[in-house]
């Protein structure tokens, strides 16, 4: 349920209002709007006597969460959120926040050089899997820590933001040394030790959805990191799986409209993994930032031919700039910046 204090309602009130929530051995989480301030009541509160809640001074009414999600549901919070990088680079509100780099960090020089040019044509972020979820126990699974070093050297030498995956537990120190955004992958999705663990850490996660999660169960998985104390959540659509061959992944842009109608939190399209073709990629990025995207994340490789993995989708640095300069037009179009 969540608390909605009357406007003017003072700081002494919403504190006991919270002391109140915590007897009931609910979480409180207190939201400062810009016009009035709600306590969200988290936790299994079907038992609970709202009333109490209802007669304390300064409260105008108390109304029940309907969604099962609630940290990430728009009823807790109407503001949209933006998630803010520690390079200052937005992601929501009126910025598209374009994430680039290669699927896999191969080598230092393949992605030293992939960095300079997602950055000089205007990425915000830099991705790159040092883990690889790979279908095939033969196939490279990633550099590992050394690959984590690799792209600390290109964010020192670019000043991009690091976006990369955390696929276990244990891994999860050791990614957030060294990376500024933690990715989990479309098979973790529904992991949910994994989700706990991430909600624990103070950084902004990239959550993909899974290839056959509903948007309910994207945004419970969501909840988890919420409901941990991590609110900085990216909701990224890379593509579910259907019974089309023609693309890897059939990629849901109305999922980018329906998750900003119940959810405030920001939504990110990933049409590499979306479609699986690069020839696809740049009209699905304009398509994304029309349909209201809050950020795109792409996959770019120098040499796609020889990549190690996901070639097939990755764009080249020249297809990068050439798709940066058309989706800023349809940002323009929609009121949004690039
Ligand atoms: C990736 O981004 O390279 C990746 C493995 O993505 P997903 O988890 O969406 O398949
Ligand atoms: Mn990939």
């Amino acid at each position: 349920m969540i608390v909605v204090m009357k406007p003017g309602s003072n700081q002494s009130q919403v504190e006991h209002v919270v002391k109140l929530v915590r007897e009931m051995g609910l979480k409180d989480h207190v939201i400062v709007g810009t016009e009035r301030t709600v306590v969200a009541v988290i936790g299994d509160d079907r038992f609970k006597d709202r009333s109490v809640l209802e007669t304390v001074d300064g409260v105008d009414k108390v109304v029940p969460i309907l969604a099962p999600y609630k940290m990430a549901s728009v009823e807790v919070k109407k503001e949209r959120t933006v998630v803010r990088l520690p390079t200052g680079a937005t992601v929501g509100g009126k910025s598209v926040g374009v994430m680039a780099g290669p699927c896999s960090v191969e080598s230092r020089q393949q992605t030293l050089e992939i960095a300079h040019a997602v950055k000089e044509a205007g990425a915000v972020a830099l991705r790159g899997g040092a883990f690889k979820p790979r279908t095939n126990p033969y196939s490279f699974q990633g550099l590992a820590e050394k690959g984590l070093e690799i792209l600390a050297e290109a964010r020192e030498q670019t000043g991009l933001a690091i976006v990369t995956e955390v696929m276990s537990i244990d891994q999860v120190k050791l990614v957030a040394e060294y990376s500024d955004v933690l990715q989990i992958g479309a098979r973790n999705m529904q992991n949910f030790n994994l989700l706990s663990a991430i909600g624990e850490q103070r950084k902004p996660v990239l959550l993909k959805r899974g290839m056959s999660a509903t948007l309910e169960e994207f945004l419970l998985a969501a909840e988890y990191i919420m409901a941990r104390g991590n609110e900085q959540v990216m909701l990224c659509e890379r593509g579910i799986r259907t019974y089309e061959e023609y693309v890897r992944n059939t990629l849901a842009l109305a999922a980018v409209p329906e998750l900003h109608r119940v959810s405030h939190l920001p939504v990110v399209v990933d049409p590499s993994q979306g479609t699986g073709k690069s020839h696809l990629v740049d009209c699905m990025c304009r398509a994304a930032v029309a349909a209201g995207a809050d950020g795109l994340i792409i996959e770019v490789h120098n040499d796609p031919e020889h990549a190690l993995t996901d070639g097939a989708q990755s764009i080249t640095p020249k297809m990068f700039a050439e798709m940066m300069a058309s989706i800023r037009r349809i940002a323009a179009a929609v009121d949004r910046e690039v």
